[in-house]
């Protein structure tokens, strides 16, 4: 394996490779072993080029966004990590009408690129007066991210995927594919991407016209008024560790107005504060697991065992994790918070 990431070392230049990286450097919660080879990649044909040259080197690899909903194992990860920087956002396309003679713009499609920050894809869109992504101001991560795992913001009841119109991808092949959203299987906590090995290239999203400033104060609702004011932004987490019920879980459990909460579940448990090593459970929000500094992976996954068994033994539901877990896990370590079993380079299999 070291000739093969040799090569792809040269081809992108030392000051773009690192060998044995570790990986608490670009991880949101500042947990993670050592990467073999970590590129970083600031457009999409890079992103195509060093995917395709693994793909016929037959290296191991994964491509992160914004590393905030992982948890990377101790022991690091093997083979290639592509950080995808690549960013541009364009307006490809308008519906509208004429009316008195003015045109009236209805729909617009904007394309994304896969490494784009959504902080920076909400502002654009605002300043555009394109209403549709609002509600994930604040939102952590990149598109490529928030597709993979369909993001929400439940408050508002809202999904990435709810938007989107189609997907550009690089297959297992290599080859660039346009799939529809059709094909996108998105759901709660899921799409397609948690079964294929393919790449997020960009997304276009289709978006309606709105007014500017009611646009921004529902952004503003959900970031400064929810997010900061509910969720510990402050100190290094990957979000929310486990999924909240479904529906019928909440039913089932006779959750008092039906919260599917999970965080509600842990902090009824007594959980909140609770500390393994330097990684705890938030006490502002208890699906939170913050690292106090220097927090190592393995305690992050003795307080998800912990949290799985106490929300078990006394509501008699196992929770499901919301986060990855990537690079070499064992599957008894997988299986036991809930983890499917390993997959390619330690992603998930479903
Ligand atoms: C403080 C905080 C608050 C959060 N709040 C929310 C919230 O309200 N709602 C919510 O849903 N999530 C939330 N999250 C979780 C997370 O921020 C989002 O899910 C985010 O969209 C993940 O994006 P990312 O780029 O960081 O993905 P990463 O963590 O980099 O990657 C996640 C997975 O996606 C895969 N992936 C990433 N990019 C690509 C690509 N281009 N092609 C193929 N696979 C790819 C990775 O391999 C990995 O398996 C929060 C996290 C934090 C730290």
């Amino acid at each position: 394996m070291n000739d093969k990431l040799s090569l792809i070392a040269q081809s992108f230049g030392s000051l773009r490779v690192k060998r044995d990286e570790p990986m608490a450097l670009h991880t949101n919660n500042k947990i993670g072993g050592t990467a073999d080879l970590y590129v970083e990649t600031s457009t999409t044909s890079e992103l195509v080029r060093v995917v395709r040259q693994c793909v016929e080197l037959t290296l191991p690899f994964l491509v992160l966004g914004g590393a905030t909903n992982v948890l990377v194992s101790d022991k690091g990860i093997r083979g290639v990590v592509i950080k995808n920087r690549a960013g541009s956002i364009n307006i490809v396309g308008m519906k509208g009408k004429m009316v008195a003679g003015k045109k009236e713009i209805g729909d617009v499609l904007l394309e994304a690129e896969s490494g784009t920050p959504i902080g920076h894809l909400v502002r654009f869109t605002i300043e555009e007066e394109l209403a549709g992504l609002e509600s994930f101001l604040g939102l952590p991560g990149t598109v490529g991210g928030a597709i993979y795992n369909n993001s929400h913001f439940q408050r508002h009841g809202k999904f990435i995927g709810d938007d989107i119109v189609q997907v550009k991808v690089q297959n297992e092949k290599g080859d660039e594919v346009v799939l529809p959203k059709s094909e996108l299987e998105f759901d709660y906590d899921f799409s397609r991407f948690h079964h294929t090995h393919e790449v997020i290239l960009s997304a276009t999203f289709k978006l309606q016209k709105g007014d500017k400033a009611a646009l921004w104060a529902k952004a503003q609702e959900a970031s400064q008024t929810i997010r900061l004011k509910e969720q510990p932004y402050d100190i290094p987490s990957h979000g929310c560790t486990f999924q909240n019920l479904t529906k019928q879980e909440a039913v089932s459990l006779e959750r008092p107005n039906l919260n599917q909460s999970a965080g509600a579940l842990v902090d009824e448990c007594g959980l909140k504060g609770a500390c393994f090593g330097s990684a705890m459970i938030s006490d502002k929000h208890a699906n939170f697991i913050v690292n106090k500094g220097g927090a190592k992976a393995s305690e992050v996954l003795a307080i998800m065992q912990t949290i799985r068994h106490k929300v078990h033994e006394q509501f008699g539901v196992f929770l499901k994790p919301e986060i990855f877990l990537l690079g070499e896990w064992t599957d008894e370590e997988r299986l036991s918070v809930g983890a499917p079993k390993r997959g390619k380079n330690g992603k998930t299999d479903h």
